[in-house]
């Protein structure tokens, strides 16, 4: 999901649906934007679909009136069963002692369950059957004396990932679990201040990017006196998802210090290194794998072409829940240059394999528009474990690497070869020189390990095996 706060400037609404905007790529199902004005009080608009075809006209802007205010892109994840409802469509909205808030939250609660039973059981209406809903509804409970206070009471509770973006009446508040799974950063506009999951949403309102929220950190924004900081958490070794490096991030936004392309551009080198193979041509697959094709191609000499081309108004299929629609976003959503590709011994990069479906379309394409040789060079490695801290993979039985070896995976996709990444290799391209430590690895990288930095205690009871 993506998330964005400002606090501070006129019509905080036409703002937030900029950044919302910008990050639409992190979730395409929802939107939602929660202002807040001091004779107006709360107002709210959440909707299905794009941010551009929901939050642009004067009158939806007009009805959410003030200068603070938060915004929520959704797109549903591991904890979720099937289609969105609009009551799962966040930020979600309390009124409690003390005036009340509204919350946006990108991760997944690993022991929302637990939480949920609990609270029900002590009188909490829910409203959703959003994980995030939790959040809210310890805050309600909680007997501390002010909600940024209640904010830290129930995220102590609160196990995962989560960037959360809140406000009250006249606060902007952001954390960052103590991990720091998933992105949040600061940014200056004006007299005011902005909160997002990443500095491409600064850039789009024209805000400076002052820093990223620190793993653990909570931020406290106040128009008028500014930001105070605190760690209110048990520090640990953070973990920032390494998957946000390789897909889900924008590659104009800045991670960790670093430019989301010219990382992906060195996976690219990297996978040239470890795995060359001679060709005609280094194809990406549009649009995810196209910064570590044009790597691999810089690396390794081979031609870069654009031997697929990608329909631009289809959206990331992956992000449709469903498998049907999914089965038939590829072809709705790329074509073969046959003109290229005919007679040519081609490189496809692509930035992962997950059940294998995408990749054995686009090869059976390729083949048909006459290519010679179809050579596979992946910019993650084989995903063998499924996600459960907020970016949506199927269940472990539908991941392909969870089942075959790489080997297996070249035959089942009938290509001439398919090479990952090494876990080494990524490291080193997301700027970790030594590599992976293997005793405290510096990022999380659960999907391709195993390695789970949190117990995911829900599924765990569900009966998964770690
Ligand atoms: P596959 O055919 O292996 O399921 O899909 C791989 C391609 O689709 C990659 O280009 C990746 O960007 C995208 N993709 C499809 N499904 C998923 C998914 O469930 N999770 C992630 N992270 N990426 C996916
Ligand atoms: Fe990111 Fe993978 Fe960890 Fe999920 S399991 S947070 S996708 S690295
Ligand atoms: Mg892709």
């Amino acid at each position: 999901c993506g998330i964005f706060g400002v606090v501070g400037v006129q019509d905080a609404a036409s703002f937030i649906a900029l950044g919302l905007h910008a990050l639409q790529h992190r979730g395409q199902e929802a939107g939602g934007i929660v202002t807040h004005d001091p004779q107006l009080g709360f107002n709210s608009a959440r909707r299905f679909g794009y941010v551009r075809d929901n939050f642009t006209s004067s009158d939806i802007i007009e009805s959410l009136p003030g200068p603070i205010g938060i915004g929520h892109v959704r797109y549903s994840t591991a904890g979720s069963k099937g289609q969105t409802a609009i009551r799962d469509v966040q930020p979600f909205f309390g009124e409690f002692a003390m005036g009340g808030a509204a919350i946006a939250h990108n991760g997944n609660i690993t022991n929302a369950n637990a939480l949920r039973r609990e609270l029900i059981e002590r009188g909490s209406i829910f409203q959703s059957s959003s994980d995030s809903e939790c959040i809210i509804h310890l805050m309600a409970r909680s007997l501390q004396r002010n909600i940024p206070e209640r904010m830290e009471d129930a995220l102590r509770r609160v196990e995962g990932a989560f960037s959360v973006v809140a406000m009250t009446r006249t606060k902007l508040i952001g954390v960052r679990d103590p991990l720091g799974v998933r992105p949040l950063v600061l940014g200056k506009i004006g007299d005011g201040w902005c909160l997002a999951s990443e500095t491409c949403a600064l850039d789009i309102i024209g805000a400076e990017f002052l820093r990223e929220i620190e793993p653990g950190e909570m931020v406290v924004i106040n128009a008028d006196t500014g930001v105070e900081s605190h760690f209110p958490f048990r520090p640990q070794p953070s973990k920032f998802c390494i998957f946000e490096h390789v897909y889900f991030s924008r590659p104009d936004s800045i991670l960790g210090g670093r430019s989301v392309y010219e990382t992906r551009e060195a996976i690219g080198r990297e996978l040239a290194k470890e795995s060359p193979v001679e060709a005609d041509l280094v194809c990406p697959v549009p649009d995810s794998g196209t910064p570590a094709a044009i790597g691999y191609s810089l690396e390794s000499g081979i031609p870069y072409a654009m031997g697929i081309i990608r329909n631009q108004y289809m959206g990331r299929t992956f992000i449709e829940p469903t498998e049907q629609i999914r089965n038939m976003g590829v072809r709705l959503k790329l074509n073969v240059n046959r003109a290229l590709i005919e007679g040519k011994r081609v490189i496809l990069v692509d930035d992962s394999v997950v059940r294998g479906t995408t990749s054995r379309k686009i090869k059976e394409m390729i083949l048909d528009a006459g290519a010679k040789e179809v050579h596979f060079r992946i910019a993650s490695p084989p995903t063998a474990w499924p996600c459960f801290y907020g970016v949506d993979t199927p269940q472990r039985e539908k991941l392909l690497a969870a089942t075959m070896t790489e080997d297996e995976m070249t035959k089942h996709l009938a290509v001439d070869s398919l090479r990952f990444i090494s876990l080494d290799g990524l490291y080193r391209a997301v700027g970790e020189s030594q590599g992976r430590n293997k005793d405290c690895p510096q990022y999380c990288d659960a999907c391709f390990s195993g390695e789970y930095p949190v117990t995911p205690a829900d599924m765990v009871e569900q009966g998964f095996k770690m």
